[in-house]
């Protein structure tokens, strides 16, 4: 820290993304990103849009508001784009929450939401999951906080009901209730819906996952126009040009190629599926995961062994040392022949140690 930090930062402890080595080619599987490149019509778009670099992008993002907003089924200003969801988390943290209205969300989830509210100077209050790391809607009913919840959780994978985030939202009338939604394409139910019936409601949902484009740094918030234009404000009060000129035009092609995504995901849930099971079988207890990564233990190796010895393979995963999770590890499910090598290097692994 440099003798000119400012103090208001003094206790702040950033975020910490997982590993992107330079040093040898890994397989992969340590930061949920897609395992399949996105489409060459996206390729395409982002290219050409790059012609014309001279020009500020549209402030606005309309193409991509418009698109998304016929995707989703809501109108156009009741979406805002941000450059990647946390973008979003955190203007909705900047707009929502202050000394007065403290925010609440899980002691284990996305690890990004204590970060913001520090960053923001946000008292903020983490309820415990249930022993099976399942979230207990009863603790949220009517504690008037905002509230932030991942939908489904990560590092979990484990989704809440939206009848669940209904009935506390319904409770809590005066605050905002944040729901992100990175994984919400891998098989759960979407809290998009409730944003048309309830004014307190924010989804927040990304590219960076479903679509295969955390490169580009597409996010968007949905909720009643009245919350997004409150975002607007922040959003032109810190970056007017958040989205670049490719990542819009490469988003617009994006959705006009939905299916590509959508089947993609279908592999991911098979490729789960088949993850899971062989798992199971080497000894693992697996958290039943509705995203595209799993989060398993196995009794006959240590969370921080295990992701030590993987690296070691040429495998990455990711590992968390909060104290409730750190015998777990958190592994990104890739294409198939990706998980096959994950398989056949933890089975090796087991012959050594069983
Ligand atoms: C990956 C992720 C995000 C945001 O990712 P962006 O790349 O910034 O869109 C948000 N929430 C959770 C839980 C995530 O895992």
């Amino acid at each position: 820290m440099s003798r000119f930090f400012s103090e208001k930062y003094s206790e702040l402890t950033p975020y910490t993304p997982g590993e992107q080595p330079r040093d040898m080619k890994y397989v992969k599987l340590n930061t949920n990103e897609s395992p399949f490149a996105p489409c060459q019509a996206v390729i395409d778009a982002a290219a050409s849009a790059a012609a014309s670099y001279q020009l500020y992008p549209d402030p606005d993002c309309k193409a991509l508001t418009d698109a998304l907003a016929a995707r989703y089924g809501v109108a156009p200003d009741e979406i805002l784009l941000t450059n990647g969801s946390d973008e979003i988390l955190n203007f909705a943290f900047m707009a929502f929450c202050d000394e007065k209205h403290p925010i609440a969300f899980a002691d284990i989830t996305y690890g990004f939401y204590p970060v913001a509210a520090q960053l923001n100077r946000i008292p903020y209050k983490t309820i415990p999951l249930k022993e099976d790391f399942t979230l207990d809607p009863e603790d949220y009913i009517g504690i008037g906080m905002n509230i932030a919840i991942a939908n489904p959780n990560a590092p979990t994978g484990i989704a809440p009901l939206v009848s669940d985030i209904e009935r506390i939202a319904v409770s809590n009338p005066d605050s905002v209730i944040i729901v992100d939604e990175a994984y919400v394409d891998f098989g759960t139910e979407s809290a998009i819906p409730l944003t048309k019936k309830y004014d307190n409601i924010l989804v927040a949902q990304t590219f960076s996952k479903s679509r295969s484009m955390a490169g580009a740094r597409i996010g968007f918030g949905i909720g009643n126009k009245a919350l997004i234009a409150d975002l607007n404000t922040i959003k032109y009060s810190t970056n007017p040009y958040n989205i670049s000129r490719a990542s819009a035009a490469a988003g617009v092609a994006a959705l006009e190629n939905d299916d590509y995504f959508m089947n993609n995901c279908r592999t991911i849930m098979e490729n789960r599926a088949w993850t899971v099971d062989r798992l199971k079988e080497l000894g693992f207890d697996v958290l039943p995961s509705s995203s595209n990564f799993v989060f398993a233990q196995a009794d006959w190796i240590e969370g921080g062994e295990l992701y030590l010895a993987l690296k070691s393979r040429g495998v990455l995963v990711r590992h968390f040392t909060l104290p409730r999770i750190s015998n777990f590890v958190r592994i990104t499910i890739g294409s198939i022949e990706q998980m096959q090598r994950l398989i056949e290097e933890i089975t090796a692994l087991r012959k050594e140690r069983v």
